[in-house]
């Protein structure tokens, strides 16, 4: 993950998928968050453009964690209205998502308690991983 940083200079996931050459597409969604998807050589990644920002970004680094660490499931939808994992595909785009984005600096970091409160990472693990 660092090195993906330093590579890109920044921890932006808009930027990173930019970088990656996956197109970050917004678009109504319902009750999903987002997905990514193949067609050809072109990686999409999908965003309910009816979400707040802060979680346009999460939704977009949570996708960008699926391209990155699970390039052969396809669709892999994010269920509507909640970000705990249901599978252990789901929990490793999710940390992911948390590595990337938890305490960094700007617009593009969760905090502690956004990611236990809304994002349901354990706070051990946060410390264990991420903090230092
Ligand atoms: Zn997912």
């Amino acid at each position: 993950m660092e090195q993906l940083i330093k590579k890109y200079g920044t921890n932006d996931p808009f930027e990173l998928a930019k970088a990656l050459y996956i197109e970050v597409v917004f678009e109504p969604l319902g009750d999903s968050f987002g997905y990514f998807s193949r067609f050809n050589r072109t990686t999409l990644i999908h965003i309910n453009e009816s979400l707040p920002y802060k979680k346009q970004i999460t939704t977009c680094a949570h996708e960008l964690g699926h391209v990155i660490l699970h390039p052969d499931t396809n669709a892999a939808f994010l269920k509507s209205n909640t970000y705990y994992p249901t599978s252990k595909i789901e929990q490793e785009a999710n940390d992911f998502m948390l590595e990337l984005l938890f305490n960094r600096e700007g617009e593009h970091s969760i905090s502690i308690k956004e990611a236990t409160e809304e994002y349901g990472a354990p706070k051990q693990l946060l410390y264990k991983n991420f903090y230092n």
